[in-house]
């Protein structure tokens, strides 16, 4: 009998410079994963380095309000003047594959996540200290100061909204992050909840 396990609806988020992304790919190099990076969509500039359909889809206001209007997002937010959405087409394709499906995200779409797919698994990243984020954010080197400092004030809403999580991870060292994220998925398809089903087929009835 095959024991179908549906892949798991990870939603990481954190303040701006914690390092989310750089624990997200440390995550994805860890052996025997089936792990998939749910690409989002921006209205935001390219960063030098970035590539389309690798790290987001970057298209314009207009072809992300037209996409956003036929329902093609599972959500989406505006973050510091720009647009960010997860498409929905494949998300569900992946997870019922059996992939866990990442997504990295700020809290306002994590929220929407949330209401529409409850049985996902919420992380909020933080660092080890305050000042540990605001240094990041400034020797990233990549924004303005006005945007750094739109980014500094944003995180301190966003640390206020960490108790909507189940989980939270503290980006001490990036490799001991991922460890964590790793432990919770597989935590979390031991639940009772996920996964008492393909038992209760094993049980002979007769
Ligand atoms: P950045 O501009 O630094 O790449 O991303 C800014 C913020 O937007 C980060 O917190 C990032 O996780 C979040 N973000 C990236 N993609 C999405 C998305 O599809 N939806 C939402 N709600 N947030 C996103």
């Amino acid at each position: 009998m095959k024991l179908n396990d549906r892949g798991l609806l990870v939603v990481i988020s954190g303040p701006s410079g914690v390092g989310k992304g750089t624990v997200r790919k440390a995550l994805f190099d860890m052996p025997n994963n089936n792990l998939v990076y749910s690409v989002s969509m921006t209205t935001r500039p390219k960063r030098p380095g970035e590539i389309d359909g690798v790290d987001y889809y970057f298209v314009s206001e207009a072809e992300f309000l037209k996409r956003k209007k036929s329902g093609k997002f599972l959500e989406t937010a505006e973050f510091v003047g720009n647009y960010y959405g997860t498409p929905l087409d494949k998300v569900n394709e992946q997870l019922d594959l059996g992939n866990e499906v990442v997504l990295e995200i700020e809290v306002d779409g994590a929220q929407q996540v949330k209401k529409k797919m409850p049985d996902c698994v919420m992380i909020f990243i933080v660092p080890p200290g305050k000042n540990a984020l605001y240094e990041r954010l400034r020797r990233r080197g990549t924004e303005s100061e006005e945007i750094i400092v739109e980014r500094i004030e944003k995180a301190n809403r966003e640390f206020k909204l960490a108790h909507r999580y189940d989980y939270i991870v503290v980006n001490d060292e990036v490799h001991n992050a991922a460890d964590r994220i790793m432990a919770i998925i597989r935590a979390e398809h031991a639940k009772t909840e996920r996964s008492i089903h393909k038992y209760m087929e094993l049980i002979d009835e007769n």
